[in-house]
């Protein structure tokens, strides 16, 4: 008996192995680690969203839904989308998912026949590339790189395109690399797929956790032509805390929309009318919470920011958006001649801080190190000074 390709192809998420691989050490030793791993805000959901749930659990709202998702949440991550991204969305185009995850692998289903190419960011996010395997297609990797502050060149770009490219995944603002893409490269961004036969899948999952004025979110789905060929996912997760709510969410091409709800159909079925409820006041309502982590988010990149850069052989440029330092460990690797990953193990083991090896990312991510920083002040000191007295002690550069 034997499993497919697709299926041996597929990586589980690094993040969720490290994690309870973490959690084991913790046990075993009694040792509290310093989780800074997993891409999650470690905040409470908002008051108010959790109540407008209790609310509509009471009032019985735990059956099926349409597999699109309800009217009212559509009309309202309609609004939502129209204003945000300057936009003209039709509550009829939008698709509710479970998680924005689903929606990455619902798109790769939809558009790519066996052998077909999909380009994704190098580093990137590692459900791409399975997801893009899972669907039977080919991940081409795009590189990024540190030295132009992680953002995709139109010119890289069309380089990878091929009569096979179906499919074109973006990201911004990014995980890993904190990354934002500009307006202006996504302009010529958008002038180059125009001349493909490609369909846009654009993650804005961080779309509201960027740091500064001049680095305003800008969806590609704005420039003129985009829209129809462009699959915009956000969600809830990040934002609003809601991790653990798998509430996510498109703006889907009208052409599209009827083949990908059927996968959403074909594998959840649907979404939670509850959490679908609770989701309107996320985007609705008044969740003073929301402004209170995006400002704890920045404070505590400036300090992960700076205490990285007091670590001999550390070093990473300020991330623009999302919660993630993305470290670039070369020194290091190179003078003891080890990998990222035997690095990040040595930080578990030796220095009790959880973290992920940039080559999870791909074969860009191999000279790097992400940490989370979506988790409390006083970790991310402690995390980094433990980090650095081993460095210090153990691998001085
Ligand atoms: N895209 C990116 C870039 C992410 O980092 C994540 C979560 N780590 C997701 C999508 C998925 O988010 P969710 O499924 O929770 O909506």
């Amino acid at each position: 008996m034997q499993i497919s390709n697709r299926a041996k192809h597929a990586k589980a998420e690094g993040a969720f192995e490290v994690l309870a691989k973490a959690q084991r050490i913790e046990r075993e030793t009694g040792v509290k680690v310093v989780h800074m791993e997993i891409g999650e805000p470690d905040f409470p959901t908002p008051k108010g969203i959790i109540e407008t749930c209790k609310t509509a659990l009471d009032e019985g709202k735990t059956h099926y839904t349409p597999a699109g998702g309800i009217p009212e949440f559509r009309t309202a991550v309609a609004k939502h989308l129209s204003k945000t991204r300057n936009i003209n969305v039709d509550p009829e185009n939008v698709l509710v998912a479970s998680g924005g995850k689903l929606l990455i692998y619902t798109t790769c289903v939809t558009f790519l026949e066996p052998g077909d190419e999909c380009i994704v960011p190098d580093p990137g996010y590692p459900p791409y590339q399975s997801a893009v395997n899972l669907a039977g297609g080919i991940p081409i990797p795009l590189p990024l790189t540190e030295e132009n502050g992680y953002q995709v060149t139109a010119e890289e770009l069309e380089k990878r395109i091929t009569p096979k490219t179906k499919l074109i995944i973006i990201n911004t603002p990014q995980n890993p690399t904190g990354g934002v893409l500009s307006k202006q490269e996504l302009e010529k961004i958008a002038d180059v797929v125009k001349k493909s036969n490609a369909i846009v899948f654009s993650d804005e999952i961080y779309s509201d956790l960027i740091y500064s004025e001049e680095d305003q979110h800008f969806s590609i789905a704005s420039i003129p032509g985009m829209l129809d060929r462009t699959v915009l996912m956000d969600g809830m997760s990040k934002t609003y805390s809601m991790t653990g709510w798998r509430l996510g969410y498109a703006a889907v091409p009208k052409e599209f929309y009827g083949s990908m709800k059927k996968i959403v159909n074909n594998t959840v079925s649907c979404c939670p009318a509850f959490t679908q409820i609770a989701g309107i006041h996320a985007l609705e309502g008044d969740n003073p919470e929301v402004h209170m982590m995006w400002e704890h988010f920045k404070e505590r990149r400036d300090i992960i920011f700076s205490l990285v850069n007091e670590i001999p052989g550390m070093s990473m440029i300020k991330p623009k958006g999302a919660f993630y330092a993305f470290v670039n460990v070369k020194p290091i690797l190179e003078k003891y001649s080890i990998t990222s990953a035997d690095l990040a193990e040595l930080f578990l083991q030796k220095a009790y801080v959880a973290c992920l090896s940039g080559s999870i990312f791909g074969k860009q991510g191999d000279n790097y190190i992400r940490f989370s920083y979506a988790t409390s002040k006083e970790d991310i000191q402690k995390g980094m000074s433990r980090i650095k007295e081993l460095i210090e002690t153990e691998f001085p550069v």
